[in-house]
């Protein structure tokens, strides 16, 4: 490391931050980073630069956005009764890119975590309190991540959201389809068990 020249050095101390980045990928990406030419270099960073500068947090569901409400919010062809509620942005492109959803979301930005000392006022929970208050929102979809902090997450919601009235349900949870039962580990076929529904013929 410390044959470096110390704008190398810099690099790999600011790439070694990014999550899941380790010292030797830090040094790989520098080492690439460097290879690049000039242009190329630029455009990464112009990049970054354009993503600070051009993305903010949209002031009714929190979600990462170039406009202020972002553009699902300001989508009138959405049904603006239905929220989904997610822990991070990437939540909100997976469950959008399926097309099966036509509501707005929420993101937390995280999830209760107590052993981590992440409490609900961490997380964006009191603003889907206030957009449910003030709102015309007729069902919140709680889609936190099914594992113990999802969970815990959840019912935190659950417990505030429940004296405003509004419906509130969980996506369904259990044997993902095409799968083989043998294959699938216990916590996944007793959810499946516990969520068990009525079977009709469609
Ligand atoms: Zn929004």
């Amino acid at each position: 490391m410390k044959s470096y020249p110390r704008s190398m050095l810099k690099l790999i101390e600011e790439l070694g931050k990014m999550p899941g980045i380790g010292q030797k990928s830090a040094e790989r990406l520098a080492n690439y980073i460097i290879q690049l030419p000039h242009d190329e270099a630029m455009q990464l960073a112009v990049a970054i630069r354009d993503v600070k500068k051009n993305i903010n947090y949209c002031s009714i569901c929190c979600n990462m956005g170039e406009t202020d409400p972002c553009h699902i919010c300001s989508d009138q062809s959405r049904d603006h009764k239905k929220v989904c509620v997610v822990e991070q942005p990437v939540d909100v492109f997976k469950i959008d890119k399926t097309g099966f959803y036509d509501g707005l979301y929420h993101v937390l930005f995280g999830h209760v975590n107590p052993l981590e000392n992440v409490n609900p006022e961490d997380i964006n929970i009191d603003k889907l309190v206030k957009r449910v208050e003030g709102g015309d929102i007729q069902e919140v979809i709680i889609a936190t991540n099914p594992n113990l902090e999802g969970d815990i997450t959840a019912l935190c919601i659950l417990e505030r959201l429940e004296p405003l009235g509004v419906k509130v349900t969980q996506p369904a949870r259990g044997m993902p389809s095409g799968s083989y039962l043998e294959y699938v580990s216990s916590a996944v076929i007793a959810d499946a068990i516990n969520g068990r529904k009525l079977m009709q013929k469609n």
